[in-house]
């Protein structure tokens, strides 16, 4: 492995960072070392797991953030459409019902909000099929983008495991863009920063974390008790 093969996930608070070796030993494929008294990461050897961002006391690791160029994305004058992971009600505990979520989001200038478990209904089909022409070998999901780092940069010998298949957010961004037009921009929201380097066809990606910084507590409230009306 010895060239650049996404783009860089995750960066160091150089003032915060007080060279405890926590992430560098923690990071599982050796990829943070100590450059001129910081922990920097090395992105040729990064998978983006987010462990580093877990363990690190001080906050002094941050993964890539996206928000602005979704701000950009949703100033200009394209139709935008926010997909949402599955596993958005895991996250938003704070908001009742989904439908809340969906206001929300359009309030921040999104035209279309659609979910991406219709993708992965579609991607589980295709899987049936993959996992049963495997010749009972079977295959490694290839929906998350830290395992399919780590297999192609790290065990090349599995690469023929990994499903040749689109993930559930590569599909559905598929699916919308057939549906609404390519000039649609798509925007994934879900939990995980690897997402970021995982599609080109995919326009940005926001973490949930990004999202809920995005959504100001007064719009929050506003929804809510409008939420209440409407179905009280
Ligand atoms: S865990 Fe945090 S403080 Fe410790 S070396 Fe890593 S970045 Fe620096
Ligand atoms: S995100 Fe994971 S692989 Fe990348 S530097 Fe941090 S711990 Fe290591």
């Amino acid at each position: 492995m010895s060239h650049a093969y996404h783009r860089q996930l995750v960066f160091t608070v150089k003032d915060k960072c007080r060279v405890c070796y926590t992430c560098v030993r923690e990071c599982p494929v050796k990829a943070i070392k100590i450059i001129k008294t910081q922990a920097e990461v090395i992105n040729e050897r990064c998978i983006g797991c987010g462990n580093c961002v877990k363990v690190c006391s001080q906050g002094a690791k941050y993964p890539l953030r996206s928000i602005d160029e979704v701000n950009e994305l949703l100033k200009s004058d394209k139709k935008i459409a926010a997909c949402i992971a599955p596993s958005f009600p895991a996250e938003f505990t704070d908001v009742p019902d989904y439908r809340m979520l969906v206001g929300m989001i359009r309030s921040l200038g999104f035209d279309y909000v659609a979910e991406v478990a219709f993708g992965a209904d579609m991607v589980a089909r295709e899987y049936e099929t993959s996992i049963k022409n495997s010749n009972g070998l079977g295959q490694i999901s290839s929906d998350c983008p830290a395992i399919v780092y780590f297999i192609r940069h790290y065990h090349p010998e599995l690469v023929s495991y990994l499903a040749p298949l689109a993930s559930p957010m590569l599909a559905m961004t598929r699916i919308m863009k057939k549906k609404y037009g390519n000039d649609l921009k798509v925007v994934f929201i879900g939990p995980c920063f690897a997402k970021k380097a995982e599609a080109e066809e995919v326009d940005e990606v926001l973490t949930f974390r990004e999202l809920r910084d995005n959504l100001p507590d007064q719009q929050r409230a506003l929804l809510y008790s409008q939420f209440q009306r409407n179905h009280s």
